[in-house]
């Protein structure tokens, strides 16, 4: 086993961790990256084993558990909703892998966010209607990105409130933000989380959906992108909670996946925004539907829909809140689904996916997937 390997696998395993220590990840470099196998995945989290692909894809289901990769993709879906990987799934040999970057950063926190270390009960939420002012962001036949913005941000606001959470609004009129004073106003607290409401455009007219950002782990690229640019290198102040933000992106992905929305899932994506890069605090954007597509643009000019969805992006919220407090998992879609109305003080009585062996020290990943 090559040094730099078996320094990984001890860093990764961490310090006092019996079974995980026991556990042999037989980390391979493929073309200056660690790969891991998709059969020492679902050995690790005692997923079905010995699955064979079919059509390229390979799904791993237990229970109320699954994962499902594709050969060549960077979509995969878990536990029912999907995610984008910083690299695609290759073969190699006849076996499937996945990167390294990938395992620590997105289907650990995806599959077992109880155990993300370092996510720390918060008392604020900070709420940031994108756009405002001159800047009007999307069009749509109805009404301006802008508008729909603050007024999903003010219905997340009154449900949060109703939960006694404290909710601070990066703006709560029609006026123009700088983007690094918005993150200013949330560096300023650090007991928060910070979330941004947008909507989004493409001259595809064809393209839709809901999508939720946090911000790219370094030495990844963003989910735009193929390849790795120079500015994937460099340690942003977002980057120091690249986890936690991806597991707040995460709660709050089930909860829209879970409410009655009616929309394509497009996924849980990472990027560069000016607002997640420059926040100290764990901070997603959300992207609630093209207002360029005309279906999307319709429901998400109805206010019933804009209610729902801003509920769900409450619900998540308050399920990353009690993920803090309480390291309870966030409710996952199929949660909801079977128990729309569910208060959430009666939710850690849910069932729960069984607990599996060994521990993934993500605090001690290294931060590059290449070199
Ligand atoms: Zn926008």
């Amino acid at each position: 086993m090559r040094d730099l390997t078996r320094i990984w696998l001890c860093l990764l395993l961490g310090v006092g961790q019996a079974l995980a220590s026991d556990f042999d990840w037989e980390v391979r470099r493929f073309s200056g990256r660690d790969y891991v196998s998709v059969e020492k995945i679902t050995e690790f989290y005692d997923l079905p084993r010995g699955v064979k692909p079919e059509n390229k894809s390979l799904s791993l289901v237990k229970g109320r558990r699954s994962l499902l990769f594709s050969l060549g993709s960077r979509e995969v879906e878990i536990n029912g909703a999907k995610y984008v990987l910083s690299f695609p799934v290759m073969e190699k040999d006849g076996v499937y892998w996945v990167s390294r970057m990938d395992l620590g950063k997105t289907i650990e926190p995806a599959l077992r966010p109880e155990r993300v270390p370092g996510i720390k009960p918060f008392t604020t939420v900070i709420l940031d209607p994108g756009h405002g002012g001159r800047d009007k962001g999307a069009a749509s036949p109805y009404e301006r990105e802008k508008n729909f913005a603050l007024d999903v941000a003010r219905g997340v606001r009154n449900e949060l409130r109703k939960a006694g959470v404290h909710v601070v609004m990066t703006r709560n009129s029609d006026e123009f933000i700088e983007l690094h004073d918005r993150a200013a106003l949330t560096n300023a607290r650090s007991s928060a989380v910070f979330v941004s409401l947008h909507f989004n455009a493409s001259p595809n007219r064809e393209a839709n959906g809901l999508e939720i950002f946090s911000v790219t782990p370094r030495g990844s690229p963003s989910s735009e992108y193929d390849e790795l640019l120079v500015r994937d290198m460099v340690e942003e102040y977002g980057n120091a909670n690249e986890v936690q933000s991806f597991t707040l992106a995460h709660a709050i992905q089930h909860a829209l996946q879970g409410a009655k929305l009616n929309m394509f899932d497009r996924g849980v994506k990472r990027a560069r925004f000016a607002v997640l890069r420059l926040t100290k605090v764990p901070a997603v954007l959300v992207e609630g539907g093209f207002l360029s597509h005309p279906e999307d643009a319709k429901r998400v000019a109805s206010k019933e829909w804009r209610h729902t969805y801003a509920s769900a992006i409450a619900t998540g919220i308050l399920e990353f809140q009690k993920l803090a407090a309480h390291k309870t998992a966030p409710r996952l879609a199929a949660d909801y689904r079977k128990f729309p109305s569910l208060p959430t003080t009666t939710v850690a009585a849910l069932p729960r996916p069984t607990p599996v062996a060994g521990g993934l020290n993500l605090r001690e990943l290294p931060e590059s997937g290449s070199d």
